[in-house]
């Protein structure tokens, strides 16, 4: 059998997120086909790799691929729209207005730039692996899949779901389902390395119906994980008091939509029995601070979800695809909301740098956001040259305070090169770009009548 090529990086300081192991100056890895081979010293590895491929880090950190947690491709052709006459003053008429308003005139092909430009843009903010949940009720049959040819082209690692609502009546309720387990199917039948991976994407309570939920629960016939919206807004629970006679948690728990493989965005209006229902169900709740404050809806109580032992993740809901910055907005809002300036830090970290990792080594199968001997090989640059002193206990402080996504200089996921000194390595990253403004310009002209 003909050995896998080797590449050696070295020369930078290595942020491992490995415990046994955080931190080497004046080191590197060795990364083997998809995977990391060895961590060590420039001198280690140089001595048992000589032959291997070598790339000079030239002083800046080498750390795992950053993940998000929760974004939205769909929303992308957003950034600088303003749709005459659309003024919300709550929640519910931000979505009327603004994104559901989109995702009903999104055709394939806008779906497919949407997904290009935004995993392009998680490359330039060292974003590896993005678990995305997918609306475009204006072209549903087939979207999930465009999106994951964006994502193998551009070579992000992403896990997808699509918005399954009964909003939009029930003809396109069916198309949602029917789109959703095609591409879980697909999914869980396919063995690249890199991915696709999928959960069962569904809106929010206020927006299903219970026959809807009972049929997503007697398809997934796998046990597959559920990404859901939980009280994102107050009406969200409001509408499940009124139309159930319980909370939005207590009725998605009720319909067997919670569990360890169930992902919740947001969980915003909900009471002390709501988290113990999330914390006894082992479902991952995911903070996405800015998206929340840019909506007005208030934050998540997330310290108390720590001090309950319920697993918080990081995303950004669509808002920005910087995990750096999302997580540097963490600290500040609980703080901010707590009144507390002692905490918040420690929590956004262990989110970011943990529990993000956590999340998407379970969904992926195989270890994510950690450099050590058999992880993926995610690995970036930061292109960042620390004043103060850099060591295991200060990183963390340097990453939030020192760091944004916009020092990201090199990206290598599942062991390929996707952006080298600041450069993404695809030929056609301007012609995509090209398209996507022609194609958001065409959206536009729709929205605004
Ligand atoms: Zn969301």
């Amino acid at each position: 059998m003909k050995a896998q090529k080797r590449l050696r990086i070295g020369g930078g300081t290595v942020i491992t997120r490995d415990p046994s192991n955080p931190m080497i100056e004046g080191g590197g890895l060795v990364i083997e086909g998809t995977n990391v081979k060895a961590v060590g010293t420039d001198d280690e590895l140089k001595a048992a790799y000589p032959d291997a491929e070598y790339l000079d880090a030239e002083g800046r950190l080498i750390m795992p691929g950053l993940i998000n947690a929760h974004h939205h491709i769909y929303s992308a052709f957003a950034r600088g729209m303003s749709i005459p006459g659309n003024t919300p003053q709550n929640f519910l008429e931000i979505l009327e207005g603004t994104w559901w308003n989109i995702d009903r005139h999104l055709t394939l092909e806008a779906t497919y730039l949407s997904a290009a430009a935004t995993y392009m843009e998680c490359i330039r903010n060292g974003v590896t692996t993005v678990i995305d949940h997918h609306a475009s009720y204006g072209a549903v049959t087939g979207s999930l899949f465009r999106i994951a040819d964006a994502a193998r082209h551009i070579g992000v690692r992403t896990c997808l779901a699509y918005e399954i609502s009964d909003r939009e009546g029930a003809e396109k309720t069916e198309e949602a389902l029917k789109e959703s387990f095609a591409f879980l199917e697909y999914a869980q039948g396919d063995s690249d390395s890199l991915g696709p991976k999928a959960l069962i994407g569904l809106h929010a309570s206020f927006t299903l119906s219970d026959e809807t939920l009972e049929k997503c629960r007697l398809k997934n016939t796998k046990n597959a994980g559920y990404h859901v919206h939980i009280a994102e807004g107050a009406y969200d629970n409001q509408h499940a008091l009124e139309h159930y006679g319980c909370s939005a948690v207590k009725r998605l728990y009720d319909r067997g939509i919670l569990g360890p493989n169930t992902v919740a965005g947001h969980c915003i209006h909900i009471s002390d029995e709501d988290l113990d229902l999330l914390k006894s169900s082992g479902t991952t709740v995911v903070y996405n601070p800015e998206s929340n404050m840019g909506n007005a809806v208030g934050s998540p109580d997330v310290l108390k979800m720590f001090d309950k032992g319920i697993f918080v993740c990081l995303g950004t809901d669509g808002y920005t695809s910087d995990m750096l910055e999302s997580a540097k907005v963490a600290v500040l809002l609980q703080k901010h909301r707590s009144g507390n300036p002692s905490r918040g830090f420690g929590e956004a970290a262990q989110m970011l740098f943990y529990n993000n990792a956590a999340l998407a080594t379970q969904v992926f199968g195989r270890p994510i956001g950690v450099l050590c001997p058999g992880a993926v090989a995610d690995v970036i640059f930061m292109d960042y040259h620390a004043y103060t002193p850099l060591n295991r206990d200060t990183i963390d402080g340097h990453l939030f305070f020192g760091v944004s996504g916009a020092h990201t200089d090199t990206v290598i996921i599942n062991g390929k090169i996707r952006m080298k000194n600041r450069r993404i390595q695809l030929e056609d990253e301007r012609e995509l770009l090209e398209a996507s403004r022609i194609e958001s310009a065409k959206l536009w002209r729709k929205l605004y009548g």
